[in-house]
C-alpha cells in the first residue's frame, strides 16, 4: 500500500466562484469516513517516517495557511485526535491574500503567528510555500533559491521546528525545482500528481497529492486513495482542474 496525500485549501462556510472551499460539515464527513474505512490520517512526518508499514495511510495537507483552517479545520480534526500538515507562505502569515485572483471578492486572510504557535504545540507539521505564492517555473534559479531557503528560515527560526518539506505553488514542479529542493535541504517537494507518475516511480522527494475540491462526494474521495483506473479518473480530474486554474496566474500577471 502506497502512502496517499490528500490537499485540501480553504475550508469555510463562505463561498466563492472558485473550487477550492470545502464546508465545515463537508469536510467533518469526509475525515469520518476515511476513519471508518480505516485508514491512518496523520501529518507527512508521520506518514513518511513515524506509522509502520503495513496500514492504509493518508497525509492530510493544507495549502496556503488561511485561517479558516484554524477557524474550523483544526477543532474537527482535534476532536477526532488527528494532526495534519500546513503549508505556510511566509511573506503573508496574519495578511489578506493578495496573490489569489480574488474570485467573488471574498478576502480570506491568513494564519497568525499566534494561530500557527497553537497548531504548532498541538501536534501539527508546519511547512513552505514559498515567500510569496509567484508562479515559480520560468522564475531565474536565484529568485527560486530565495524562496525555497528564506521561508524555510524563516519558518524554521519563528516556530522553533524543522521545516521538512516544500510545496510547489500551483502545484507544478520541475527537475530545477526539484534540484534546488535538494540543496536547500527539504525531504520532500509536494506537486500535482502528474500522468507519468501513475505507472513509472516518482522521484525519492517528490510527493504527488490530490486535492479534494468543493462539492465532491465520498465516492470520490474512496477513488483517491484508490489505485488503477479510479486513481487514473481521479488524476485525469485533476490535471483537467488544473489547467484550467493556470488562469489565475494569468489574472495575476496581467495585474
Ligand atoms: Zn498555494
Amino acid at each position: 500500500m502506497t502512502n496517499r496525500v490528500l490537499v485540501y485549501h480553504k475550508v469555510d462556510v463562505r463561498s466563492e466562484i472558485g473550487i477550492t472551499v470545502v464546508k465545515p460539515d463537508q469536510f467533518r464527513r469526509q475525515i469520518e469516513f476515511l476513519l471508518s474505512e480505516g485508514f491512518q490520517i496523520g501529518t507527512l512526518r508521520d506518514v513518511y517516517q513515524n506509522y509502520p508499514d503495513g496500514k492504509r495511510r493518508v497525509a492530510l495537507t493544507f495549502d496556503d495557511g488561511y485561517e479558516n483552517i484554524y477557524q474550523y479545520a483544526y477543532p474537527i480534526l482535534k476532536e477526532l485526535g488527528i494532526t495534519a500538515t500546513v503549508f505556510l507562505i511566509s511573506g503573508y502569515l496574519g495578511k489578506r491574500n493578495r496573490w489569489d485572483a480574488n474570485l467573488g471578492g471574498i478576502h480570506f486572510t491568513h494564519l497568525s503567528q499566534q494561530q500557527v504557535v497553537e497548531l504548532v504545540q498541538n501536534g501539527w507539521e508546519i511547512g513552505s510555500h514559498t515567500v510569496s505564492h509567484r508562479c515559480l517555473s520560468g522564475m531565474p534559479v536565484a529568485l527560486i533559491r530565495m524562496e525555497l531557503r528564506d521561508s524555510k528560515q524563516y519558518l524554521e527560526t519563528t516556530f522553533g521546528r524543522e521545516v521538512a518539506y516544500f510545496s510547489v505553488p500551483f502545484g507544478k514542479t520541475n527537475r530545477q525545482i526539484l534540484e534546488i529542493v535538494r540543496e536547500v535541504g527539504y525531504r520532500g517537494v509536494c506537486g500535482f500528481f502528474p500522468f507519468k507518475y501513475l505507472n513509472s516511480p516518482a522521484p525519492a522527494e517528490f510527493i504527488p497529492r490530490l486535492a479534494v475540491y468543493a462539492t465532491e462526494s465520498l465516492s470520490a474521495l474512496k477513488r483517491k486513495l484508490g489505485s488503477g483506473s479510479e486513481l487514473r479518473y481521479e488524476v485525469t480530474k485533476q490535471n483537467v482542474i488544473n489547467f484550467c486554474a493556470n488562469a489565475t496566474i494569468l489574472v495575476n500577471s496581467l495585474r
